[in-house]
């Protein structure tokens, strides 16, 4: 499946996925059982879009957080001109660093493993090394949901899921291109397995004002189409919801 996003593909809108109400029945997501929380971002942006409410509430019990930056995602304009005199990698880190920060969160332990924006499947044992290093039985870790829709997503889920069982971790999957491509009243997303993390009127703020820091992504590179908006405006609404939706693996086999 490829995904598809510019002004003519938006996805499902906001008040669709309201209309659908799937968020109303899930289960409450409790407190953080864990020593340390572990978010693996695939690129400099989705530890704040899928996981920016759970990062602040760790922060506020005292829970260790660590981002793991699997890509520098130098390659979100492919095709453009402009995207070529600006170091993305850098741009993007810098920013993944801003937004981190406007989550209260003052020195973000980031890890960046540099691995190929795009071309993460094929450096799969790397990653899985690097990842072992990293995670510790008592940890809880976070990554994109294993169907969430874009390669390097579902690899770091699938990665994250092998590793942690092997270490003993605790895992969780979050959303983020699975809010553009799944049905909002359909089954694609695994409704029975999800928890739902509601956010304080502060932390939904701080995330907003987080995401407001990836103008790389949110806001044209020059004037060709190959310049646009990775993340046009109306997708970034799904991001500034009350609540954030993870995919609970254990679920399933209780
Ligand atoms: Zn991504």
């Amino acid at each position: 499946m490829a995904l598809i996003v510019d002004h003519e593909h938006l996805g499902p809108s906001e008040s669709e996925w309201d209309a659908a109400g799937h968020h109303k029945q899930l289960a409450p997501f409790g407190p953080i059982e864990a020593r340390r929380l572990v978010v693996v971002s695939p690129h400099p942006d989705d530890e704040v879009l899928g996981a920016g409410g759970l990062i602040q509430v760790a922060l506020s019990q005292h829970v260790l957080v660590e981002v793991v930056a699997v890509t520098d995602g130098e390659a979100s304009h492919p095709n453009s001109t402009s995207a070529t005199t600006l170091n993305l990698a850098h741009v993007r880190s810098a920013e993944s660093r801003i937004a981190l920060s406007r989550l209260g969160w003052r020195e973000p332990l980031i890890t960046r493993l540099h691995l190929p924006d795009g071309n993460v499947s094929a450096h799969r044992g790397q990653l899985d090394g690097a990842l072992a290093s990293i995670l510790l039985p008592d940890d809880l870790c976070v990554a994109p949901w294993r169907h969430d829709g874009h390669p390097d997503h579902d690899v770091c889920g699938e990665s994250v899921l092998t590793v942690s069982r092997a270490v003993g971790a605790r895992m969780l999957e979050y959303l983020v291109w699975a809010w553009h491509w799944a049905d909002p009243d359909g089954s694609d997303i695994p409704w029975q397995q999800c928890r739902r993390l509601d956010l304080t009127r502060r932390a939904r703020a701080h995330k907003r004002w987080a995401t407001s820091a990836f103008g790389s992504q949110t806001r044209a590179l020059g004037p060709d189409f190959e310049d646009a908006a990775v993340l046009p405006a109306p997708l970034m609404r799904r991001f500034w919801r009350s609540y954030e939706v993870y995919v609970d693996d254990l679920a399933s086999t209780r």
